[in-house]
């Protein structure tokens, strides 16, 4: 209702909790506004049973004319020369494996996980089941999503009979989520990098605000991340119950939990008013010095490591599975991963994919006459002769004993011939056995046409290399153009 309105810089929200079930439409209706104005917002609640999340009694919102126990109040930041700054941090760090949402009741309620109810996966990771502890062992586990280019968290706030849960904001089926941990660590580092970023904007105020979940997880160790605004400038906020904002760049404007968001205020240019280091300074992070907070501190660096350590493990399995080990080409199961994604890719771009598929001639003789371990080096030499002769974004794939498949992602035809042909002169040129005679290698080459599956193609490669083979040999035969 309020645009265009001149000198609109922000639009900031103060809601109360209980406006949470019909909050995403009123976000989603937000995403309209210009991408340059700033949207924030920060949902009050009494925090009356901080554990289980029950409301007894009711935040309001109010203006000069209403309070509301129910209600949205929008403040409209307007002024020629004023400016405003966003920064948030979170400091969650996800930890299980990804799982997806399978099913919801409502963009609140999260009925399955990969299928299985939702508090079966708080069940398996933390050993807790839904009972009267369960918010008190659960709050520094949120659950963890990207959106926008950014790790976002929500807070369990209601387990049902079905297994289903409730949580403090929004998701959609087929979203990706993690249960993350609250690491210490992270959080101060990403409050401090939060605290820069703020500082070179040089604000001349600051609104807070913290969620909830991090006085309740941190204790007095949150005072240490606040203070790092009061360093900059007169700062002001509260606790929140979900906070609001527009990432820098993107329409949609994110409802998350448990994260710390800054907005700072400024009228004028940045440089008029820069905040002296030394002030800065004064503002350090100590070690946390609540017990509880410096044992979780040690075990979440451990965790990290450990976790890193499997992602490694993980990449290095993954990248041999893909790997023939005699060539250390891909083998045939990655060629084929990467033939099906580019017919894939070809029919939405409507781009060029051809594939050159070799096989070397009399193989058979060559081990029957010097063994199969000259058989494998000669192997070995042609997947280095291929692998030189491609560009860094094409696949030589092992297809099977001495068969090739080299894949060639926007090239057309032409090119591939010319490039099957350089490989051919280049094998019988170069690889040459003990008795003087040289290695040769038969050719097909082929492009893809809209509408090609793999088997398709494969066939039409298949067809042309045959024809190499029956015509001689040693030589390169490509498909009519298609
Ligand atoms: P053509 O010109 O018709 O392709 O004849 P060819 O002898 O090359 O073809 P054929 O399919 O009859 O023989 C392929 C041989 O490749 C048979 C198999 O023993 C050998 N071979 C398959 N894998 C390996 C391997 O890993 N190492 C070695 N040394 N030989 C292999
Ligand atoms: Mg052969
Ligand atoms: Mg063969």
């Amino acid at each position: 209702k309020v645009l265009p309105m001149k000198d609109l810089r922000g639009i900031g929200f103060l809601l109360t909790s209980n406006t949470q079930g019909k909050l995403r439409d009123f976000l989603d209706q937000l995403a309209a506004i210009p991408k340059d104005i700033v949207i924030f917002g920060g949902a009050a609640d009494t925090y009356a049973n901080e554990a289980s999340y029950v409301d007894t009694e009711q935040a309001r919102v109010f203006d000069r004319k209403t309070a509301s126990d129910k209600g949205i109040l929008a403040i409209l930041f307007r002024g020629e020369e004023l400016n405003l700054f966003v920064s948030s941090h979170l400091g969650w760090k996800a930890l299980s494996s990804e799982a997806v949402i399978t099913e919801m009741k409502s963009h609140t309620d999260i009925c399955t996980l990969n299928q299985e109810p939702t508090v079966e996966t708080y069940k398996k990771y933390l050993g807790i089941s839904s009972g009267k502890d369960f918010f008190s062992y659960a709050i520094p586990f949120l659950l963890m999503l990207h959106r926008d280019g950014r790790d976002i968290a929500r807070v369990p706030t209601r387990c049902f009979p079905d297994g289903s849960m409730r949580f403090g904001a929004d998701f959609d089926v087929g979203e990706k989520v993690r249960l993350g941990y609250g690491d210490p660590n992270a959080m101060f580092r990403a409050a401090k990098k939060s605290q820069g970023e703020m500082r070179e904007f040089s604000p001349e105020g600051i609104l807070l605000f913290s969620c909830i979940v991090r006085r309740m997880y941190l204790r007095d160790d949150v005072n240490q991340e606040l203070s790092l605004c009061d360093a900059l400038a007169p700062t002001a906020g509260f606790y929140t119950y979900g906070e609001l904002e527009r990432f820098s760049g993107h329409e949609r404007v994110n409802s998350m939990n448990g994260a710390s968001v800054a907005i700072g205020f400024r009228e004028g240019k940045s440089y008029l008013r820069s905040i002296p280091l030394e002030d800065y300074e004064k503002a350090r992070l100590e070690e946390p010095f609540d017990e509880r907070i410096s044992m979780v501190k040690v075990l979440a660096n451990f965790i990290s490591v450990m976790a890193e350590e499997l992602e490694d493990a993980n990449r290095k399995l993954a990248y041999l599975a893909d790997i023939d080990r005699l060539t250390e080409l891909l083998n045939r199961g990655a060629g084929e991963q990467i033939l099906k994604r580019e017919l894939k890719y070809l029919q939405a771009t409507n781009g060029k994919f051809s594939a050159i598929m070799g096989d070397i001639d009399f193989f058979k003789k060559i081990n029957d006459t010097y063994g199969h371990e000259k058989g494998d080096d000669v192997l070995r030499q042609v997947a280095k002769l291929l692998k030189s002769q491609v560009r860094v974004n094409d696949y030589v794939s092992r297809w099977g004993g001495e068969e090739f498949i080299i894949l060639l992602p926007n090239c057309p035809i032409e090119k591939a011939l010319e490039l099957a042909e350089r490989i051919r002169a280049k094998i019988e040129s170069t690889i040459v056995l003990p008795n003087g005679q040289h290695v040769t290698m038969s050719f097909g080459v082929a492009n893809a046409k809209q509408g090609d599956d793999m088997d398709r193609f494969y066939e039409s490669l298949d067809r042309v290399l045959y024809e190499s083979k029956a015509n001689g040999r040693n030589r390169v035969t490509v498909t009519e153009h298609r």
